[in-house]
Order: C-alpha cells, then sequence, then structure tokens
C-alpha cells in the first residue's frame, strides 16, 4: 500500500483524512508535534513525532517510508492569536512549510495537497467567492496559508512540485462512528463551544455581534462536512497521481447559514436550548464567507453528502457525548 505523509494527522481535519485515506487502500503517516494535536487520533496509521522546522527529522522519515504523497494540514489557525501574535503565523506556518516542501522535493516526493483557506480571499461582500477571487487576507493567518500557496507555485516552476490545494469555508461535524472528532486547545470554533455551552461545559456561548449587513444580523458562514472535506482529499491525491496538474479548489456547499440559524439548528438536533448571550463583534471576522464555485464537483467529481447543519451538528454531538479526549 502507498505511504501518504500527513502531517497534522494527529489533529481535527488531519485524523478524519487518515482514516478515508486508509478507506481507500492507502497507509497514512502521521507526522505531528502533538501541540495541537492528540495522540490518541492517531488511529489508522503509523506516527512519528516530530516538528516541520525539523529538516533532518523529516528527512529521515522521508528516507524510512518513501511516501508517493505528502497532504500538508499541520498549521496555527486562529485568526485572533494571528492578529496579535503574526510572527508565529510567518514561522509556524510559512517557514514551517517551505522546511517541508524542501524536505519532500529532496525526497523525489513530487505529489502535495495543501490544505489552505478562504479567509485568503479576505472581504468581499456581496461577490461570488471563486477561485480566482483576488487574494487579500486580513490577517497573519490569511496571509501564511497564501504565502505557502505562491511558495508551491515557484517550486513546480523550479522542480516539477505538482500540488492541489483546498481552500477551506468553515469546516464542522465529525466521523459519524465517533472515532475521531473535534477538539482544539483552546477551542474557538462555534458548533464545539456550542456544544460545551448546551451541555454547561462551559458558560454561555457569546454571539460575536449582531449588527451584520445580514438578514437576522449575525455572521453567515459555508459549513462543510469534516467527512465530506477529507474524501475531496483523497479525489485530489488521484487527481495528482492521474497527472491532471496543479489546481486550486475551493471546499464549501455554497450554502451560507447565520449564526442564529445554526444555533436554532443545534437546539433542535440535540434538544436542548442554547445557552447564548450577544457580544461585540470579533475583530477579523468577515460578514459573509460563502463559496461560489463548484469546480471540485465538475472537475474532481467531489459529492458532498453529509453537508447539511443537522447531519454536521448530529456527528459533532455524537462525538462530543464520546468524552474523549475530556480531560
Ligand atoms: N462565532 C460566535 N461565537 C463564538 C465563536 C464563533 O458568534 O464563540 C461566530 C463567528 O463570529 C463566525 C462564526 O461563528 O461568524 C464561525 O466562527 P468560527 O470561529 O467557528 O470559524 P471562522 O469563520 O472564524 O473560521
Amino acid at each position: 500500500m502507498a505511504n501518504i505523509l500527513v502531517t497534522g494527522g494527529a489533529g481535527y481535519i488531519g485524523s478524519h483524512a487518515c482514516k478515508a485515506l486508509k478507506a481507500a487502500g492507502y497507509t497514512p503517516v502521521t507526522y505531528d508535534n502533538l501541540i495541537t494535536g492528540w495522540q490518541e487520533a492517531v488511529k489508522f496509521g503509523p506516527f512519528e513525532y516530530g516538528d516541520l522546522a525539523d529538516r533532518a527529522r523529516l528527512d529521515q522519515v522521508f528516507d524510512q517510508y518513501n511516501p508517493v504523497a505528502v497532504m500538508h494540514f499541520a498549521a496555527l489557525s486562529q485568526v485572533g492569536e494571528a492578529m496579535s501574535e503574526p510572527g508565529r503565523y510567518w514561522r509556524g506556518n510559512v517557514c514551517a512549510s517551505l522546511t517541508l516542501i524542501e524536505a519532500a522535493v529532496a525526497a523525489g516526493c513530487l505529489d502535495f495537497v495543501f490544505s489552505s483557506t478562504c479567509a485568503t480571499y479576505g472581504e468581499h461582500d456581496n461577490v461570488v467567492l471563486d477561485e480566482n477571487t483576488p487574494q487579500q487576507p486580513l490577517n497573519a493567518y490569511g496571509a501564511s496559508k497564501r504565502a505557502i500557496e505562491d511558495m508551491l507555485r515557484d517550486f513546480e516552476a523550479a522542480y516539477g512540485l505538482r500540488h492541489v490545494i483546498f481552500r477551506y469555508f468553515n469546516v464542522a461535524g465529525a466521523d459519524p462512528d465517533a472515532e475521531v472528532g473535534e477538539c482544539h486547545r483552546p477551542e474557538t470554533h462555534l458548533v464545539p463551544l456550542m456544544l460545551d455551552a448546551i451541555d454547561g461545559k462551559r458558560d454561555a456561548l457569546t454571539v460575536f455581534g449582531t449588527d451584520y449587513d445580514t438578514p437576522d444580523g449575525t455572521c453567515i458562514r459555508d459549513y462543510v462536512h469534516v467527512c465530506d472535506l477529507v474524501d475531496a482529499h483523497v479525489l485530489g491525491l488521484k487527481w495528482l497521481q492521474q497527472g491532471k496538474g496543479s489546481r486550486v479548489f475551493n471546499l464549501g456547499t455554497g450554502a451560507g447559514f447565520s449564526v442564529r440559524e445554526v444555533i436554532n439548528h443545534s437546539s433542535a438536533v440535540t434538544n436542548r436550548e442554547v445557552p447564548y448571550v450577544i457580544g461585540p463583534r470579533r475583530t477579523g471576522d468577515c460578514t459573509r464567507l460563502v463559496s461560489g464555485s463548484s469546480r471540485a464537483e465538475t472537475e474532481l467529481g467531489w459529492k458532498p453528502v453529509r453537508s447539511n447543519l443537522q447531519q454536521m451538528i448530529a456527528d459533532a454531538w455524537r462525538w462530543h457525548q464520546t468524552g474523549l479526549y475530556d480531560r
């Protein structure tokens, strides 16, 4: 079975990707420094502890496993932190990815799947966000991801590094078997925070602003189920292996839901009240982020099947109730 090097395989999206890769007949080799990941989440292939900045360790892992491709999930991903400590993002995302990309090229591993973000687009109200939308990130998180995209293009020109870039919208939900799920430290994402508030693990959810220019005043986001998202990665890997060349794909469904709609669905799915308070806007939040592209569906053949709010919240709630990773 072909080995795939999965950076961040102990994290939320990376661990789901490992499960999908294994199901598709690959061996996912997780490379993770466990700063934000969970060793318990590495269930579907070997685990190699290591930091992306450690070139000697990376070389050793490439040499040991001879992976046919890299899936690069490992990253810092908190917008608030990126605004207050941009240096961590330029070092931890950009410099670390450069080390990884150089190691991959040196090892002759030239197929690369990269987790990027719709945060690279920045604010474009009332504009359809497709893959050709100008990238004007509002914070160091988005800027760091855009820089890595640029790096991949330069390394393709120089060394033939083929890459598929996925720009994620809002990822939510969990493995329906609840073997892995979402758990960040600290948690900043809407769905897990809300589920924690529902069962009293933390205080009421704060809704960040109700004065946006949207029908109910709260921000609108395009939520994608994590299992659908990682399925696209397996398709992206096959795309590269079939020699179809480098390509960028948005991963969103084109349906937008407001924070209030997410709260209402969560109440319905869990049959509980969502305790929440209204707070001020969070710095760096865009009014509306919705994908206006179906490229992944038309070109990759991606078919999101679980990406409706009901299913995403039901799967996240099932995972949440396992209490795994609870400390
Ligand atoms: N949000 C909120 N309260 C929270 C966390 C998030 O109102 O405690 C809102 C946030 O303003 C955004 C949406 O929920 O409109 C999704 O936020 P999240 O942090 O999950 O993802 P992001 O859109 O920042 O990638």
